[in-house]
């Protein structure tokens, strides 16, 4: 089916058109009621009238359709105007009566041609119209009955969106990562002759306001293509089957169009995993995931067609939607450090005429976990501030006054720790890097944040292996369970008290531990067995054709010795954390102020901060001196 590029449809002519619509209505209809009035005049029953054209007071007789008017003979009473209306009756005599009384009688017109024509032809049609016109206005914001079914995409102009990465600050990561399509999607023939392998779809994920919307229009920028871009929730729709035939027909224009970009924003709206949740629209969702997913796979990728979407919330992304040739290739687009709250600062403060003594690195720094959003509403904010105050630009003081309104906005969000809670965030993760870094076997530091992920985390720390593994041994897993128990235990050491902020770390580092004596056979008290050779959560156990409860294949008594070790195992861990952390004390310390100051450490200058920490002989093994009771 040939379909005309997705014209912007129209506006329907709202506005202006339907008040002119409603003004002549009313008038008409005063028009109505006016001639509706009939001849004028004192009201009085036909029987009256007729004694009075007996008794000789009427001196003239109108007679329209329904009503009769009588002027009365009396001569003050026909000066002032008054008349007699009857309404008229059956009555074959009058004329007779009329004639043989002398009383000059003719015909009257009651209403006009203006009123029965309105009434009998105009009224119904017009609120027949009305009627109409609302109904459509229900059925769909902005979509005519015609226009169901067909895809909502906005075609931007051949050129792109004229967006660049240089509007784009702070996320240097996720641009180098896109810079790659850019090329692809720049030259695709270069690539084709190569044969190498082109990513189908992206999936930017980040916190909202990060700039994952920019991103990919910057991306269509960059490549001088086209860009498609729809909502997630412009493909739910409250007909079923109406998104799937909007994933299809997008999908029809954009390869007509290739090389381009299709940018699906908010993809979790369409994107739920299948089966979760059973409100109405339900099965409208799956269909229309289920037509995406069968799109990404027939499409040719080679024809430079590249699905690139957004999401905020990826753990509720359907996990068919990450398979290789689907989203196989994730962005993460995260909250800026100081340094690129700077540069967005920057990019954005571009159009505004700043003052001499306003410092953007000083801005960036009291600016921690906002987005790239918060900081371009920040800049607009000032400038807003400065015109109102007839200031020809913008000073310290009006920053600082957006600083304060753009905090309380975030701390309503809930997005921005308090002094305190930075400290202890601070020291959490600098004590899951400092062991990470000491113990022999764990992988090294690649960075510590304590920028707010918005994905759950308060700040993280990313080790990244040294080469792939395929075997662990002992050491290693207890090395690693000590390095999750690093936050809590650094947490105990500095402040001599627990957060809630560990939660995730024991949970890993539990199902580590009960993985190490059920399903590796790596403790004495139960020998070398696997007694849960399944293993997994109940939830995966179930999926393998295991049932969910009874068929565990071990005893009660078992079940009671694997809790008792795992709670061994994790309570050694956490005690050798301590240990250790109190030994490096100092570095910990320095540590965690240095992450307070720059917010994020990469690895060569946590190496350096942590210069001189070690593990102590002792502590070297899991299993040595205090551990030596350990199972072998
Ligand atoms: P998201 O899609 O991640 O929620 P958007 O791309 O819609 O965020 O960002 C909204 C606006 O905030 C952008 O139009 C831009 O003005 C500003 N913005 C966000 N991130 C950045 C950034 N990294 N660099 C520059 N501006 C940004
Ligand atoms: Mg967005
Ligand atoms: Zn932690």
């Amino acid at each position: 089916m040939p379909l005309d590029p997705a014209t912007p449809r129209t506006p329907t002519p709202e506005g202006p058109k339907r008040t002119w619509i409603v003004y002549l209505l009313l008038g008409l209809f005063a028009a109505m009621l006016f001639s509706r009035s009939g001849p004028s005049g004192n009201r009085i029953s036909y029987s009256d009238f007729k004694q009075k054209l007996a008794a000789g007071q009427i001196s003239e007789v109108e007679i329209g359709k329904e009503r009769i008017r009588a002027t009365p003979t009396d001569e003050t009473a026909k000066k002032k105007g008054d008349r007699w209306v009857a309404q008229r009756v059956e009555d074959p005599d009058l004329v007779k009566e009329l004639e043989a009384k002398k009383v000059p009688f003719g015909g009257m017109q009651e209403g006009d041609w203006l009123s029965s024509l309105f009434m009998v032809w105009l009224l119904p049609m017009l609120l027949l119209a009305g009627f109409w016109m609302l109904i459509f206005r229900r059925m769909k914001p902005g979509a005519g009955m015609m226009s169901i079914g067909r895809s909502r995409a906005k075609l931007v102009a051949e050129e792109g969106t004229g967006v660049t990465f240089g509007d784009v600050a702070g996320v240097d990561e996720a641009k180098d990562e896109l810079l790659e399509i850019v090329e692809f999607l720049s030259s695709p023939e270069k690539f084709r002759k190569l044969g190498a392998r082109i990513p189908k779809g992206v999936l930017l994920v980040g916190p909202p306001g990060t700039g994952k919307t920019l991103l990919a229009r910057a991306v269509a920028g960059e490549a001088h293509v086209p860009f498609f871009s729809l909502t997630g929730s412009d493909f739910v729709e409250m007909f079923v089957g109406v998104g799937a035939a909007r994933v299809r027909d997008l999908f029809q224009q954009a390869q007509a169009k290739a090389p381009c970009i299709v940018f699906i924003d908010e993809l979790d709206a369409v994107g739920k995993a299948r089966g979760a949740g059973n409100m109405a629209g339900h099965d409208e969702r799956e269909q229309t995931l289920n037509q995406l997913l069968s799109e990404m796979d027939g499409f040719d990728a080679k024809k430079g067609l590249i699905i690139m979407a957004a999401t905020n919330r990826p753990e509720t992304l359907d996990s068919a939607l990450m398979r290789p040739g689907r989203f196989d290739r994730q962005v993460l687009v995260d909250r800026p450090d100081v340094k690129g709250r700077e540069a967005i600062l920057r990019v954005h403060a571009k159009d505004v005429k700043l003052g001499p003594d306003v410092d953007l690195r000083r801005v960036a720094a009291l600016t921690p976990g906002m987005a790239g959003a918060d900081l371009a509403n920040l800049v607009n904010e000032a400038a807003l501030l400065t015109a109102r105050r007839n200031k020809a630009a913008v000073t310290q003081s009006e920053i600082n006054e957006a600083i304060e309104r753009g905090i309380a906005g975030l701390e309503k969000k809930n997005r921005l720790m308090n002094t305190r809670e930075k400290e202890i965030v601070a020291h959490h993760e600098s004590g899951h890097a400092l062991l990470a870094e000491i113990l022999p076997t764990t992988d090294r530091v690649h960075k510590v944040s304590m920028i707010p992920r918005g994905l759950g985390a308060l700040g993280y720390t990313m080790q990244v292996p040294l080469e792939d593994r395929f075997l662990m041994t002992r050491t290693e897993l207890l090395d690693k369970i000590t390095v999750l128990m690093g936050g809590r235990a650094a947490e105990k050491v500095v402040f001599n008290e627990v957060s809630t902020g560990a939660s995730d770390d024991l949970q890993r580092a539990s199902d580590l531990a009960r993985r190490m004596v059920s399903q590796f056979g790596m403790s004495t008290v139960l020998g070398p067995q696997a007694v849960d050779h399944l293993g997994g959560t109940a939830e995966s156990r179930f999926l393998q054709g295991g049932t969910i409860a009874g068929d565990r294949g071990y005893s009660e008594r078992t079940q009671e010795l694997i809790d008792q070790e795992v709670s061994e195992l994790c309570r050694r861990a956490f005690d050798r954390a301590v240990a250790l952390l109190e030994h490096n004390r100092t570095q910990l310390l320095a540590l965690a102020q240095l992450l307070r100051e720059k917010e994020v450490i990469e690895g060569a200058e946590l190496r350096h901060t942590l210069e001189g920490a070690e593990a102590p002989a002792s502590l070297q093994s899991p299993d040595a001196q205090q551990w030596s009771h350990l199972p072998h």
